[in-house]
């Protein structure tokens, strides 16, 4: 690899969506940037997910339509920013690539942003893969998030949560089809009286996956989860 490419790959200086300059340590132009919908309120209390249709809502402390609809195992979770057709790029650094540098700039955002619920938490668990699709990819993407969380927040990472099977892909599924295909999916042995979580994974889409595994912790007597995504598509309002 030429020496100009390895300085590229260790100090990135062009944005990873369009490819223009950037400023050092970032790693998107300021163009990109200002495409992307940062989550901020108004959101929902517990899945954080920004309503689609109430951006200028002013009320707070509100539930979507989802978490009214379909309890949640978890405390509360949060994220970066709305995925979506532009935000996906970013994601798709970590997932695709195992990006570090993307990864540690999406959890310095969040953690700088929430860290009275670290300052509360015990120690950072991501949601595991089937060892298959590790096999394929060589990594895990929640794994990447958690290791960069856990480097700015000092707690430790704990990979007490296992698949017990393979699930399907969730995308094209309804969350009724998605909360089935990961019924069930998840196992844990570890007591964790007292313990406060922070659960990882990518993104949340309907939130299925989350639940699921907060719902295994939680039969081990886990205090309070707190799930943290880098994106999450948007809610709905309850009508
Ligand atoms: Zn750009
Ligand atoms: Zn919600």
């Amino acid at each position: 690899m030429p020496i100009c490419e390895i300085f590229d790959w260790l100090f990135p200086t062009k944005c990873l969506i369009c490819g223009n300059e950037v400023l050092p340590n970032s790693i998107l132009c300021s163009n990109c940037f200002s495409k992307i919908t940062f989550v901020d309120y108004p959101f929902c209390d517990i899945c954080g997910k920004i309503l689609e249709n109430s951006y200028n809502s002013t009320y707070e402390n509100f539930l979507c339509q989802t978490c009214q609809t379909h309890p949640r195992h978890f405390d509360q979770a949060r994220t970066l920013f709305v995925y979506d057709g532009f935000s996906k790029n970013i994601v798709m650094k970590i997932k695709k690539q195992a990006d570090n540098f993307v990864a540690n700039s999406c959890t310095q955002m969040l953690f700088s942003k929430y860290k009275g619920i670290f300052a509360q938490s015990d120690f950072i668990v991501p949601v595991p893969s089937h060892w298959s699709r590790i096999l394929k990819r060589g990594y895990n993407p929640a794994t990447i998030i958690a290791v960069e969380f856990s480097k700015i927040s000092g707690l430790p990472i704990r990979k007490i949560l296992k698949r017990s099977r393979k699930t399907d892909y969730q995308k094209g599924k309804n969350i009724s089809e998605r909360l089935e295909n990961v019924k069930d999916a998840f196992c844990c042995t570890t007591d964790l009286s007292n313990k406060n979580i922070i659960l990882i994974d990518d993104v949340m889409t309907t939130g299925a996956t989350l639940n699921e595994c907060a719902k295994v912790l939680k039969n081990c007597n886990c205090l309070k989860i707190f799930c943290f995504t880098i994106g999450s598509t948007a809610g709905y309002k309850p009508t």
